[in-house]
């Protein structure tokens, strides 16, 4: 015998997933959930590009921003020497395109993406390399209606997903003018501690000192806690901007609280910052950032546009929806098909396109590997399926051109097996699961539901 030889297994990108066929489902229902959310107001799906030229986020996000300084995946093109990054957000690419494409040229424009960002971090529990954000970007709006709606149109989803647990977040952190005034304070205030500063936030002192009021180490808490607040360096516009956001907030009952040291992490943002948070996935918390960005577009060489967006992060609320006891997986099909020997296989495949027309979901039981299997072994596979109905073709129903339905859920269902007339088959089980065998337009089909609580 030929001496078998070791062939090494290819594996995946550390901190990169797979998402499974079992998890697919829960991906599925959130997908569908934002897209019907989001379409309700009036947002329009974008896709670009995952690639995008390297300078658009050094120069969107900001040089010295985590994400360009160490999380971005940036490469030579060696076809043409290109520089080009994977894009770690997507809020730099959209403005790109829309001043490309001019989308704001006749008005403001709602719109949304789903996408995948890749950013180099340490991978560990809600914190992956390739990850995935739905976000939204009302292009073109001043607000605060505006920054409202995408804190309302948040809550609904919230609200439509089933999410409790989750609490927002508000700040205002000015614009230009506030900030310079406010940075001068901040430094000469960092200046007088800097003893108990840690490498980061010396490193930051000059360069981005208002990002060390964000700082994760609990040895600096109290420092960033009371250093000198932006909110206090407001000017009138700001302030009745972000006045004129809480009225709104208020008046639709969504609570906040205002966090002074809630600044985000690019640049590109002014005025109004958001979060929204839970405290139930440990210390990668933030579900959703968001924020107003009116220079952005002037940034990239656009006309002056004003514009409000969010992020928020898919796999952190999909695992705040398994908490919630969502992670059971939906059932495959309505019906699976059993048959055994070769004229019932044939009927099979009639039987199963016939329900497909009919609008069910139907699996035919095929051949693996080690054949199709008995009856019993099929029998399995059907009750593992989750489908409501397994249908039945044997020899002897195939020769009597019958089939035999068989409940897979109810208990009262005459014996849990009967015989159906091969033609009527269809109209018997549309029946059954549509129905519910009983009145009309009822439907008791366990599939429907495909999210058990
Ligand atoms: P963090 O402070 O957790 O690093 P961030 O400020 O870098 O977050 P944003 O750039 O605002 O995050 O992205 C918006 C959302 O995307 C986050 O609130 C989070 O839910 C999600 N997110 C960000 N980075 C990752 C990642 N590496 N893996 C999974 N989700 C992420
Ligand atoms: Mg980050």
């Amino acid at each position: 015998m030929a001496q078998e030889k070791k062939i090494e297994k290819i594996v995946g990108i550390k901190g990169m997933n797979d998402i499974l066929p079992e998890q697919s489902a829960l991906w599925e229902l959130f997908e569908n959930t934002v897209q019907s959310v989001l379409k309700s107001y009036g947002f329009q799906q974008m896709r670009t590009p995952i690639v995008e030229a390297t300078p658009l986020f050094a120069r969107g996000l900001g040089e010295v921003t985590d994400i360009v300084e160490k999380e971005m995946y940036s490469f030579e093109d060696s076809m043409n020497g290109d520089k080009l990054t994977l894009r770690p957000e997507n809020t730099a690419g959209i403005v790109r395109s829309a001043i490309e494409h001019n989308l704001t040229y006749e008005g403001p424009k709602r719109v949304w993406y789903n996408g995948p960002m890749f950013r180099h971090e340490k991978p560990q529990r809600g914190r992956y390399r390739q990850f995935h954000q739905v976000g939204a970007e009302a292009l073109g709006f001043s607000g605060p209606d505006i920054d409202a709606e995408l804190i309302v149109m948040c809550q609904r989803l919230w609200d439509d997903l089933g999410l409790q647990n989750i609490r927002l977040e508000l700040n205002s952190i000015g614009d230009a003018e506030e900030r310079k005034a406010h940075r001068a304070e901040l430094i000469a205030y960092f200046e007088q501690h800097q003893a108990l500063l840690d490498e980061e936030a010396k490193r930051r002192l000059y360069t981005n000192p208002l990002r060390i009021l964000d700082t994760k180490n609990p040895a600096l808490q109290e420092i960033a806690t009371n250093a000198p607040k932006l909110l206090d360096f407001l000017g009138e516009e700001s302030r009745a901007h972000f006045e004129g956001l809480q009225k709104i907030l208020r008046h639709n009952s969504i609570p906040f609280t205002i966090n002074p040291r809630l600044v985000r992490g690019m640049d590109y943002y002014n005025r109004t910052v958001f979060e929204w948070v839970t405290d139930e996935l440990g210390s990668q918390g933030t579900v959703c950032g968001g924020g107003r960005y009116d220079s952005l577009f002037s940034i990239f060489g656009g006309k002056p546009t004003p514009a409000c967006g969010f992020a928020m992060g898919v796999e952190r609320l999909l695992e705040l929806m398994k908490a919630n006891g969502d992670g059971n997986v939906a059932s495959l099909c309505d019906v699976y098909l059993v048959h055994q020997g070769e004229d019932a296989r044939m009927q099979s495949f009639v039987l199963g396109e016939r329900l497909r027309d009919a609008g069910l979901d139907v699996v035919l039981h095929c051949a693996s590997a080690t054949g199709v299997g008995s009856f019993k072994s099929q029998m399995k596979k059907a009750d593992a399926s989750g489908a409501a109905f397994a249908v039945i073709i044997g020899e002897d129903e195939a020769k009597a051109e019958t089939v035999s339905v068989k409940s897979l859920r109810s208990e009262d269902f005459e014996n849990n097996q009967v015989s159906v007339p091969f033609s009527a088959a269809v109209d018997f089980l549309v029946d059954q699961i549509v129905s519910g065998g009983e009145e009309e337009g009822q439907c008791n089909n366990p599939n429907h539901i495909h999210i058990h609580h």
